[in-house]
Protein backbone atom coordinates (compact mmCIF):
# COMPACT_ATOMS: atom_id res chain seq x y z
CA UNK A 1 0.00 0.00 0.00
CA UNK A 2 1.52 3.09 -0.88
CA UNK A 3 2.23 5.49 2.28
CA UNK A 4 1.44 9.06 2.78
CA UNK A 5 2.29 9.59 6.05
CA UNK A 6 3.57 12.79 7.58
CA UNK A 7 6.56 11.19 9.12
CA UNK A 8 7.87 10.11 5.63
CA UNK A 9 8.17 14.15 4.39
CA UNK A 10 11.86 15.11 5.39
CA UNK A 11 10.60 18.65 4.80
CA UNK A 12 9.09 18.28 8.37
CA UNK A 13 11.38 19.56 10.89
CA UNK A 14 11.27 16.25 13.35
CA UNK A 15 10.85 12.35 12.57
CA UNK A 16 8.70 11.26 15.58
CA UNK A 17 7.66 7.45 15.79
CA UNK A 18 7.72 4.85 13.10
CA UNK A 19 4.34 3.99 10.93
CA UNK A 20 2.22 2.96 13.95
CA UNK A 21 0.34 0.00 11.98
CA UNK A 22 3.97 -1.73 11.43
CA UNK A 23 5.45 -1.07 15.07
CA UNK A 24 1.98 -2.93 16.10
CA UNK A 25 2.28 -5.80 13.39
CA UNK A 26 5.70 -6.14 14.67
CA UNK A 27 5.14 -5.58 18.20
CA UNK A 28 3.26 -8.64 17.90
CA UNK A 29 5.43 -10.86 16.74
CA UNK A 30 8.32 -12.60 18.39
CA UNK A 31 11.09 -10.67 16.80
CA UNK A 32 13.32 -7.83 17.93
CA UNK A 33 12.23 -5.29 19.68
CA UNK A 34 13.44 -1.42 18.74
CA UNK A 35 12.68 1.99 19.63
CA UNK A 36 13.34 4.40 17.57
CA UNK A 37 14.84 7.70 19.32
CA UNK A 38 13.65 10.65 18.56
CA UNK A 39 14.19 12.91 16.94
CA UNK A 40 15.75 11.07 13.90
CA UNK A 41 16.32 11.15 10.39
CA UNK A 42 17.35 14.95 8.82
CA UNK A 43 17.76 17.76 10.96
CA UNK A 44 15.61 21.12 10.28
CA UNK A 45 19.35 22.42 8.68
CA UNK A 46 19.78 19.21 6.50
CA UNK A 47 16.54 19.67 5.27
CA UNK A 48 16.82 23.12 4.16
CA UNK A 49 19.95 22.50 2.43
CA UNK A 50 18.28 19.33 0.44
CA UNK A 51 15.63 21.72 -0.76
CA UNK A 52 17.62 24.69 -1.50
CA UNK A 53 19.62 22.55 -3.58
CA UNK A 54 16.83 20.64 -5.65
CA UNK A 55 15.54 24.40 -6.35
CA UNK A 56 18.89 25.55 -7.37
CA UNK A 57 18.75 22.63 -9.92
CA UNK A 58 15.10 23.41 -10.67
CA UNK A 59 15.61 27.07 -11.82
CA UNK A 60 18.51 26.38 -13.57
CA UNK A 61 17.89 23.65 -16.02
CA UNK A 62 20.04 23.45 -18.72
CA UNK A 63 23.10 25.16 -17.11
CA UNK A 64 25.76 23.21 -14.12
CA UNK A 65 24.58 23.64 -10.77
CA UNK A 66 27.97 23.42 -8.48
CA UNK A 67 27.80 21.56 -5.05
CA UNK A 68 30.37 23.31 -3.22
CA UNK A 69 31.76 21.09 -0.21
CA UNK A 70 29.44 18.35 0.60
CA UNK A 71 26.29 19.57 1.20
CA UNK A 72 25.20 17.42 3.77
CA UNK A 73 27.69 14.80 5.17
CA UNK A 74 25.96 11.61 4.41
CA UNK A 75 26.53 9.28 0.90
CA UNK A 76 23.01 8.50 -0.31
CA UNK A 77 22.02 11.58 0.05
CA UNK A 78 24.89 13.26 -1.69
CA UNK A 79 24.27 10.42 -4.52
CA UNK A 80 20.79 11.14 -5.09
CA UNK A 81 21.53 14.69 -5.61
CA UNK A 82 24.20 13.73 -8.11
CA UNK A 83 21.45 11.52 -10.09
CA UNK A 84 19.57 14.97 -9.73
CA UNK A 85 21.88 16.94 -12.15
CA UNK A 86 24.23 18.62 -9.17
CA UNK A 87 28.33 18.50 -10.01
CA UNK A 88 29.28 17.73 -6.16
CA UNK A 89 33.02 19.42 -5.62
CA UNK A 90 33.91 17.47 -2.12
CA UNK A 91 36.39 19.14 0.18
CA UNK A 92 38.05 16.39 0.82
CA UNK A 93 39.39 15.57 -2.47
CA UNK A 94 39.66 19.26 -3.64
CA UNK A 95 40.85 22.84 -3.22
CA UNK A 96 37.41 24.25 -2.90
CA UNK A 97 38.99 28.42 -3.48
CA UNK A 98 41.25 26.38 -6.62
CA UNK A 99 37.90 25.59 -7.81
CA UNK A 100 35.85 28.24 -7.75
CA UNK A 101 38.40 30.00 -9.25
CA UNK A 102 38.79 28.28 -12.34
CA UNK A 103 34.57 28.36 -12.98
CA UNK A 104 33.77 30.58 -15.13
CA UNK A 105 31.58 34.18 -14.66
CA UNK A 106 27.72 33.63 -13.69
CA UNK A 107 28.16 29.93 -12.57
CA UNK A 108 25.06 28.95 -10.49
CA UNK A 109 26.59 27.35 -7.19
CA UNK A 110 24.98 25.74 -3.86
CA UNK A 111 27.07 26.53 -0.69
CA UNK A 112 27.03 23.78 2.07
CA UNK A 113 24.87 24.07 4.91
CA UNK A 114 28.08 23.48 7.10
CA UNK A 115 29.25 27.56 5.90
CA UNK A 116 32.45 27.89 3.72
CA UNK A 117 35.17 30.48 3.76
CA UNK A 118 34.82 34.36 3.73
CA UNK A 119 37.49 34.04 0.71
CA UNK A 120 34.90 32.01 -1.47
CA UNK A 121 32.11 35.04 -1.01
CA UNK A 122 34.85 37.37 -2.32
CA UNK A 123 35.57 35.37 -5.60
CA UNK A 124 31.67 34.34 -5.80
CA UNK A 125 31.34 38.19 -5.67
CA UNK A 126 33.52 39.39 -8.38
CA UNK A 127 32.90 36.38 -10.75
CA UNK A 128 29.24 37.30 -10.40
CA UNK A 129 27.93 33.83 -9.15
CA UNK A 130 24.25 32.86 -8.75
CA UNK A 131 24.59 31.62 -5.35
CA UNK A 132 22.04 29.28 -3.00
CA UNK A 133 23.70 29.59 0.21
CA UNK A 134 22.34 26.47 2.40
CA UNK A 135 24.60 27.48 5.45
CA UNK A 136 22.41 26.57 8.42
CA UNK A 137 21.19 29.20 11.06
CA UNK A 138 22.32 27.63 13.76
CA UNK A 139 26.17 27.77 11.91
CA UNK A 140 25.72 31.24 10.39
CA UNK A 141 24.95 32.53 13.81
CA UNK A 142 28.11 30.96 15.55
CA UNK A 143 30.05 32.54 12.24
CA UNK A 144 28.02 35.80 12.97
CA UNK A 145 29.02 35.55 16.97
CA UNK A 146 33.21 35.85 15.68
CA UNK A 147 32.55 38.13 13.06
CA UNK A 148 31.63 40.70 14.92
CA UNK A 149 34.41 39.95 18.41
CA UNK A 150 36.95 40.01 15.62
CA UNK A 151 34.95 43.56 14.37
CA UNK A 152 35.45 44.71 18.50
CA UNK A 153 39.25 43.77 17.74
CA UNK A 154 38.31 40.75 20.73
CA UNK A 155 40.02 37.04 20.06
CA UNK A 156 38.13 33.97 19.79
CA UNK A 157 38.87 30.18 20.37
CA UNK A 158 37.04 28.15 18.37
CA UNK A 159 36.59 24.41 19.43
CA UNK A 160 36.57 22.05 16.91
CA UNK A 161 37.87 19.53 14.68
CA UNK A 162 40.35 20.42 12.54
CA UNK A 163 39.70 20.25 8.85
CA UNK A 164 35.80 19.91 8.95
CA UNK A 165 34.71 22.54 7.00
CA UNK A 166 32.77 24.70 9.59
CA UNK A 167 35.79 25.02 11.37
CA UNK A 168 37.64 25.47 8.34
CA UNK A 169 34.95 28.41 7.47
CA UNK A 170 35.34 29.75 11.24
CA UNK A 171 38.95 30.23 11.57
CA UNK A 172 38.84 31.92 7.67
CA UNK A 173 37.46 35.32 9.14
CA UNK A 174 40.83 36.23 10.64
CA UNK A 175 44.11 34.34 11.11
CA UNK A 176 45.40 36.59 13.93
CA UNK A 177 42.13 37.03 16.10
CA UNK A 178 40.41 33.27 15.82
CA UNK A 179 42.23 30.07 16.85
CA UNK A 180 41.32 26.23 17.04
CA UNK A 181 41.30 24.08 20.25
CA UNK A 182 41.19 20.68 18.63
CA UNK A 183 42.30 18.53 21.94
CA UNK A 184 42.05 15.13 19.61
CA UNK A 185 44.75 16.40 17.71
CA UNK A 186 46.94 18.06 19.84
CA UNK A 187 45.86 21.76 18.13
CA UNK A 188 45.69 24.58 20.62
CA UNK A 189 45.48 28.22 20.83
CA UNK A 190 48.16 30.73 21.18
CA UNK A 191 46.84 33.97 22.47
CA UNK A 192 48.86 35.37 25.52
CA UNK A 193 46.92 34.08 28.64
CA UNK A 194 46.54 37.37 29.99
CA UNK A 195 44.07 38.69 27.15
CA UNK A 196 40.52 38.24 27.51
CA UNK A 197 39.04 35.21 24.85
CA UNK A 198 35.98 34.35 23.42
CA UNK A 199 34.77 30.96 23.36
CA UNK A 200 32.47 29.51 21.27
CA UNK A 201 32.73 25.95 19.34
CA UNK A 202 31.79 23.75 16.02
CA UNK A 203 27.64 22.90 16.44
CA UNK A 204 27.77 19.13 16.51
CA UNK A 205 30.39 18.22 18.94
CA UNK A 206 29.49 16.47 22.26
CA UNK A 207 29.36 18.46 25.32
CA UNK A 208 31.91 15.85 26.86
CA UNK A 209 34.31 17.50 24.08
CA UNK A 210 33.38 21.02 24.60
CA UNK A 211 33.70 20.60 28.50
CA UNK A 212 36.89 19.16 27.71
CA UNK A 213 38.32 21.78 25.77
CA UNK A 214 36.68 24.12 28.33
CA UNK A 215 38.53 22.95 31.35
CA UNK A 216 42.08 23.42 29.49
CA UNK A 217 40.47 27.32 28.33
CA UNK A 218 39.98 27.75 31.97
CA UNK A 219 43.31 26.62 33.29
CA UNK A 220 45.29 28.94 30.87
CA UNK A 221 43.34 31.97 30.71
CA UNK A 222 42.37 33.98 33.29
CA UNK A 223 39.40 35.92 31.55
CA UNK A 224 36.71 34.09 29.50
CA UNK A 225 33.69 34.52 27.83
CA UNK A 226 32.02 31.25 26.89
CA UNK A 227 29.16 31.32 24.19
CA UNK A 228 30.05 27.94 23.68
CA UNK A 229 26.24 26.44 21.69
CA UNK A 230 25.87 23.31 19.97
CA UNK A 231 22.97 23.58 17.63
CA UNK A 232 19.60 22.21 19.05
CA UNK A 233 19.77 18.82 16.74
CA UNK A 234 22.98 17.76 18.36
CA UNK A 235 21.63 18.44 21.79
CA UNK A 236 18.40 16.99 21.79
CA UNK A 237 19.96 13.56 19.89
CA UNK A 238 22.80 13.41 22.43
CA UNK A 239 20.32 13.65 24.96
CA UNK A 240 17.79 10.86 23.72
CA UNK A 241 21.16 8.53 23.67
CA UNK A 242 22.04 9.62 26.95
CA UNK A 243 18.12 8.29 28.30
CA UNK A 244 18.48 4.76 26.34
CA UNK A 245 16.73 2.16 28.61
CA UNK A 246 18.60 -0.11 30.94
CA UNK A 247 16.68 -3.22 29.02
CA UNK A 248 17.94 -2.60 25.62
CA UNK A 249 20.41 -5.12 24.91
CA UNK A 250 21.71 -2.77 21.32
CA UNK A 251 21.89 0.51 20.30
CA UNK A 252 22.31 1.38 16.46
CA UNK A 253 23.53 4.71 14.92
CA UNK A 254 22.93 4.91 11.47
CA UNK A 255 24.42 7.42 9.64
CA UNK A 256 28.02 8.10 7.77
CA UNK A 257 31.40 7.57 9.09
CA UNK A 258 31.71 11.19 7.32
CA UNK A 259 28.78 12.78 9.67
CA UNK A 260 30.51 14.25 12.83
CA UNK A 261 27.55 14.56 14.51
CA UNK A 262 26.34 10.74 13.28
CA UNK A 263 30.02 9.56 15.05
CA UNK A 264 29.86 12.18 18.16
CA UNK A 265 26.34 9.66 18.75
CA UNK A 266 28.57 6.88 18.28
CA UNK A 267 30.66 7.69 20.58
CA UNK A 268 28.87 8.71 23.18
CA UNK A 269 27.01 6.04 23.54
CA UNK A 270 29.92 3.61 23.44
CA UNK A 271 31.64 5.84 26.99
CA UNK A 272 27.98 5.26 28.24
CA UNK A 273 26.74 1.87 27.43
CA UNK A 274 29.99 0.01 25.53
CA UNK A 275 30.81 -2.43 28.43
CA UNK A 276 27.03 -3.95 28.74
CA UNK A 277 25.12 -3.28 25.58
CA UNK A 278 26.07 -3.99 21.57
CA UNK A 279 26.69 -0.65 19.99
CA UNK A 280 27.28 -0.48 16.15
CA UNK A 281 27.25 2.15 13.35
CA UNK A 282 25.97 1.36 10.11
CA UNK A 283 24.69 3.69 6.90
CA UNK A 284 22.01 1.91 6.04
CA UNK A 285 19.94 -1.59 6.12
CA UNK A 286 22.89 -2.95 3.88
CA UNK A 287 25.61 -2.32 6.19
CA UNK A 288 23.26 -3.40 8.84
CA UNK A 289 22.75 -6.57 7.28
CA UNK A 290 26.65 -7.30 7.56
CA UNK A 291 26.32 -7.37 11.66
CA UNK A 292 25.32 -11.06 13.42
CA UNK A 293 22.39 -9.23 15.48
CA UNK A 294 20.59 -12.33 15.76
CA UNK A 295 20.64 -13.16 19.95
CA UNK A 296 19.68 -9.69 20.80
CA UNK A 297 16.27 -8.76 21.81
CA UNK A 298 15.60 -5.20 22.60
CA UNK A 299 16.97 -2.28 20.20
CA UNK A 300 17.30 1.29 20.01
CA UNK A 301 17.70 3.01 16.99
CA UNK A 302 19.30 6.54 16.68
CA UNK A 303 20.39 8.50 13.65
CA UNK A 304 22.19 11.42 12.46
CA UNK A 305 21.29 14.74 11.00
CA UNK A 306 21.98 13.87 7.73
CA UNK A 307 20.20 10.76 7.70
CA UNK A 308 17.39 10.12 5.44
CA UNK A 309 13.95 9.19 6.69
CA UNK A 310 13.58 5.77 3.48
CA UNK A 311 16.85 4.90 5.21
CA UNK A 312 15.94 4.93 8.32
CA UNK A 313 11.92 2.96 7.40
CA UNK A 314 14.21 0.43 6.21
CA UNK A 315 17.09 -0.15 8.62
CA UNK A 316 13.69 0.37 11.22
CA UNK A 317 11.72 -2.69 9.40
CA UNK A 318 15.11 -4.26 9.09
CA UNK A 319 15.78 -4.75 12.54
CA UNK A 320 12.08 -5.90 13.51
CA UNK A 321 12.52 -8.09 11.17
CA UNK A 322 15.31 -9.93 12.75
S1 LIG B 1 23.22 19.32 12.51
FE1 LIG B 1 22.72 21.27 13.48
S2 LIG B 1 24.11 22.75 12.54
FE2 LIG B 1 24.13 20.93 11.23
S3 LIG B 1 22.57 21.35 9.68
FE3 LIG B 1 21.54 20.24 11.35
S4 LIG B 1 20.67 21.83 12.68
FE4 LIG B 1 22.22 22.80 11.37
Amino acid sequence: MQRNLPYNDYRLKIYLTPPLDEALFFNYNLFMEVTPLVPHSFCYGVAKAIELAEKAIEENKGKKVYLIGNLVHNEIVMDSLKKKGLIAISEKENDLYEFLQTLPPQSVIVFSAHGHCESFDEIASNKKFKIYDATCSFVKENLSFIKDAVKKNENTIYIGKKGHIECEAALSISHQKVELIDKKSGVYPTFPCDEMVNVICQTTLSLEEINKAKDYINSHYHKHNFVAQRCLATEIRQRSIEKVDDSCDLIVILGSQTSNNSLELYELAVRLFGKNKKVIMALDKNELEKFDLGGYKKASLASGASTAPKTFDEAYKYLLSI
